[in-house]
């Protein structure tokens, strides 16, 4: 998230007439035919959002998030475009805020009932929450920890392909934390049923939000310790151990795998440059 961020959660009819909207249909973002956010006139014919808040500020500008139906029918020089690429179009500050937006209204259009009791919720003063006026249940926004593992084996990188991956690119391991377990105890496990292989040495390197649909990406460098590579049937298609110089085809530039690979590439290539 960007630096002059401040997180926050009200209704959206609060907000400044100088508000940035953050405008959705379904999965997809509302904008202007030219890629910037659109103005509260250009949403006008879309009738009363579905969801509707305030969700933090920009430099005290406030970050307004508005949703809409999925398919619902958009005026002239309006456009509705698909997240990755969104992410990838705009700008680093803006992209981090476009991720909690649309993950801020899903949650609330999806926690509008309590999970226990059924019974309409309401909003807690001052606090991303939602709250049963029945039985007190709160609820706040999931966000799922993944975590993502590129193992070293000498100058090599251990780089996989899931059978959901575009053609041809291949990434790090990656899974998502389950209940109980820590991040080391998934990051291990995870190595071990993809590809059968034991690792040490876990180097934390950064994390990114990824709202698909609301993760959150703890990156990790390891090194390898023993197996053979074992692909997980249907999880894992092809993995082997790749030459820094001789890589396959990579994840776009804006995923955390790719600067995490990035990073490995730098300090290997650094090490053989020194000698
Ligand atoms: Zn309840």
């Amino acid at each position: 998230m960007t630096e002059d961020f401040l997180p926050l959660f009200s209704a959206g009819h609060h907000a400044s007439d100088d508000a940035l909207l953050f405008a959705y249909t379904g999965d997809e973002q509302i904008l202007r035919a030219d890629l910037t956010l659109p103005a509260l006139a250009d949403l006008a014919s879309l009738g009363p959002a579905g969801s509707d808040n305030i969700i933090g500020t920009l430099g005290g500008r406030d970050c307004r998030a508005l949703a809409w139906p999925r398919g619902t029918a958009l005026p002239d020089g309006l456009i509705a475009q698909g997240m990755r690429d969104v992410l990838t179009a705009q700008a680093a500050h803006i992209a981090s805020i476009t991720v909690r937006a649309r993950q801020m209204a899903t949650w609330d259009l999806h926690s509008r009932h309590c999970g226990a009791c059924g019974t309409a919720t309401f909003v807690v003063a001052g606090e991303p929450a939602k709250e049963c006026p029945n039985c007190g249940l709160r609820e706040y926004p999931r966000i799922a920890p993944a975590a993502m593992i590129l193992i070293r084996r000498g100058d090599r990188l251990l780089l996989a392909r899931s059978p959901h991956f575009k053609p041809g690119v291949y990434s790090a391991l990656a899974g998502f934390v389950e209940a109980g377990e820590s991040v080391e105890t998934c990051i291990h496990r995870e190595v071990l049923e993809e590809v059968g292989l034991k690792i040490d040495n876990l180097r934390y390197f950064s994390s990114q939000s990824w709202p698909f649909p609301h993760s959150l990406m703890l990156a990790f460098h390891a090194d390898y310790v023993s197996g053979d590579i074992v692909p997980q049937a249907d999880e894992i298609e092809d993995a082997g151990w790749y030459d820094v110089d001789a890589l396959p085809g990579l994840p776009a530039p804006i995923s955390i795998a790719s600067r995490l690979i990035a990073n490995a590439v730098d300090e290997i290539r650094a090490r053989r440059a020194a000698g």
